[in-house]
């Protein structure tokens, strides 16, 4: 890992490399999504719980075709090292299943099939059939068995304890009940298994104001000159600002059963992976 991209050691309640003694332990069993919200924040608007979802859908719809130049170019190519980091933190060997959740263009399934090894398996996912499609059509392309199914984080079509690693990245802030999505993925892990979500996170505060200023007006900008859609750059550079911070993201991934819940800053707290263990 490029050590300048870690502000510094991992944060929270200790190692989230499986312990040896994971398969034995309880198999506390993930705890169950509370009631749905009346609203919701789409960006910084607040709509329908019900309405976000089509509004999402509408962003990466949109954006499908330029994400990935867009992604280079708003995050000067960090997300790749970010990507990178995530991967080897997922210890991801032969035999494994993995499962990529609103994987979009498929840079993290790419990256796990290459691992995984013919008795492995990994399934991308994702909400947005342009986003699947573009992810999809790349691996076959490159010849990677990748299987790929359309659907909603929150209510995963896969049995129980049938994955060793779960993985969302740049996913979880658009989702409208994040507690529902990180307790459905914490269902499919098998008990031993990590969750490892990649996401836009709270910048050390001195310097919110220089981040602020470019996120909330370079990147529409930019994604208006770039890819003629200045208002899904705003929304994504909104979302950003809405998601919870590392220690409410940490505090949710406990409430949906998760253990030994960690994570590791990039760029001053622009990004955090935060890795939990299913026991
Ligand atoms: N994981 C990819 C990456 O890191 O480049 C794509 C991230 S993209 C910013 C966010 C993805 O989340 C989009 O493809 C979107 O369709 C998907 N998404 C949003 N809400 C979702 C949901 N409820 N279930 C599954 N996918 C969802």
């Amino acid at each position: 890992m490029n050590g300048d991209l870690v502000t510094g050691q991992p944060k929270g309640e200790g190692p989230a490399t499986e312990h040896p003694d994971a398969e034995r332990a309880s198999g506390t069993a993930p705890r169950p999504a509370p009631a749905e919200p009346a609203t919701t924040h789409f960006g910084f608007a607040q709509v329908p719980a019900a309405e976000k979802a089509r509004r999402v859908a509408s962003v990466f719809s949109s954006v499908a075709p330029s994400y990935d130049r867009m992604n280079d170019v708003l995050s000067g190519g960090l997300h790749r090292l970010w990507k990178s980091f995530a991967v080897r933190q997922a210890q991801v060997r032969p035999g494994m299943r993995v499962l990529d959740v609103a994987g979009g263009t498929g840079d993290l399934a790419r990256a796990f099939a290459r691992r995984v090894g013919a008795n492995g398996q990994v399934i991308l996912t994702d909400i947005n059939n342009a986003m699947l499609t573009e992810g999809r059509d790349r691996l076959l392309d490159e010849g990677l068995p990748v299987a790929s199914v359309l659907c909603d984080a929150e209510q995963l079509p896969f049995a129980d304890a049938s994955f060793d690693r779960v993985i969302v990245s740049f996913g979880l802030r658009n989702m409208t009940h994040k507690d529902r999505a990180l307790a459905a993925m914490t269902r499919v892990l098998r008990p031993g298994g990590q969750l490892l979500v990649l996401e836009f996170s709270r910048i050390w505060a001195p310097l919110a104001p220089l981040y602020d200023a470019y996120s909330l007006n370079v990147m529409p900008w930019l994604g208006e000159r770039i890819a003629g859609d200045g208002d899904s750059y705003r929304y994504l550079a909104e979302s950003i600002r809405m998601h919870p911070p590392q220690e409410e993201l940490a505090a949710m991934m406990r409430s949906a059963g998760l253990a030994r819940v960690q994570w590791f800053n990039f760029a001053a707290g622009i990004c955090a992976l935060h890795v939990g263990v299913r026991p």
